[in-house]
């Protein structure tokens, strides 16, 4: 098995853990991203594997010992973060992803991440940390949304943090059905906000996991490789799915109904049409966007669209 990496943060304190469905568990990186394991009688699925921060093989075993496919819903470094450590502690049965991440193609590949985004990163977050702390103040002091979600985690020393390259041994093909015993995930190509990216669905409990597809809020449609037309198109097959819930891969709701989707590609159709509420702004990460609302769904598109 390859090293270890370096683990910035204890397991334990990082990590929120918690069972959202039958043997469904979130990993929960709160205020950065969720991951979610799903076990079967044969099999466990990972999807996505977070930051990389601290050590999510450690999560997994505590969980199950079935052998264990990691599925990564897309290439950024948020969402196979953790594929390292997981190569270096679990005998991973296959890391699988789009086949635009297997090979390379629009520039979709797992390779290593840039360390000036990784500070860029840390940065954004320590700061967002810290206007947390006002937000929950306010919201313990009048308006009492918070009281059952986790909240942020402090950035711990990042100075060893490194997304390495983890390289995919499996694609998946729009339409194809993940077997573990007794459950099937049916995998479905959403490209839109990133080429590469992908949703699994359970039909027989009406769960999607979305990635970055579905959030409850901010969706960002302004990276490289982000095409706003695919991801009308991508959302607007999602509506006719028989989806009752979302788990979704970043934000402090994770959980969404499954109406979540059509909301999604309402705001979407309306992007294209140019009906959405335009305004001027910022991402986390402090670049200039055009923000686009519809109903309760905000897209993040490039400042000239
Ligand atoms: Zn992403
Ligand atoms: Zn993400």
């Amino acid at each position: 098995m390859p090293s270890a990496p370096a683990s910035c943060a204890d397991a334990h304190s990082w990590f929120d853990v918690r069972e959202v469905g039958q043997d469904i568990h979130m990993i929960n990186e709160p205020g950065h991203a969720a991951c979610y394991l799903i076990i079967g009688t044969r099999a466990a699925l990972l999807f996505d594997s977070g930051l990389g921060i601290a050590s999510i093989s450690a999560v997994v075993r505590m969980l199950t010992n079935l052998p264990l496919l990691v599925v990564s819903s897309h290439h950024h470094i948020d969402h196979r973060g953790g594929n390292a450590d997981l190569a270096a502690h679990i005998a991973v049965r296959d890391f699988c992803a789009h086949p635009a991440a297997a090979d390379g193609g629009s520039g979709c590949a797992h390779d290593e991440a840039d360390r000036e985004f990784l500070r860029a990163y840390a940065r954004a977050m320590t700061g967002v940390v810290a206007e947390f702390g006002r937000f929950a103040e306010l919201d313990a002091r009048y308006f009492f949304t918070l009281a059952r979600v986790a909240h942020p985690r402090p950035l711990p020393d990042l100075t060893g943090w490194a997304v390495g390259v983890t390289p995919v041994t499996r694609t998946l093909a729009d339409g194809e059905i993940i077997d573990l015993g007794g459950r099937h995930l049916e995998v479905l190509h959403t490209p839109g906000h990133a080429p590469d990216a992908l949703c699994l669905f359970e039909r027989r409990s009406g769960t999607l996991l979305s990635g970055d597809t579905v959030l409850s809020a901010a969706h960002w449609l302004h990276g490289p490789g982000a095409d706003p037309a695919g991801f009308a198109a991508s959302t607007r097959r999602l509506v006719n799915l028989p989806i009752t819930r979302i788990l979704a891969a970043h934000n402090i709701v994770c959980e969404l109904p499954g109406h979540a989707a059509g909301e999604v590609a309402r705001a979407a159709a309306a992007l294209l049409e140019g009906t959405t509420t335009v305004t001027s702004g910022y991402d986390m990460l402090g670049h200039p966007v055009t923000r686009h609302e519809c109903g309760p769904v905000t897209l993040l598109t490039p400042p000239s669209i």
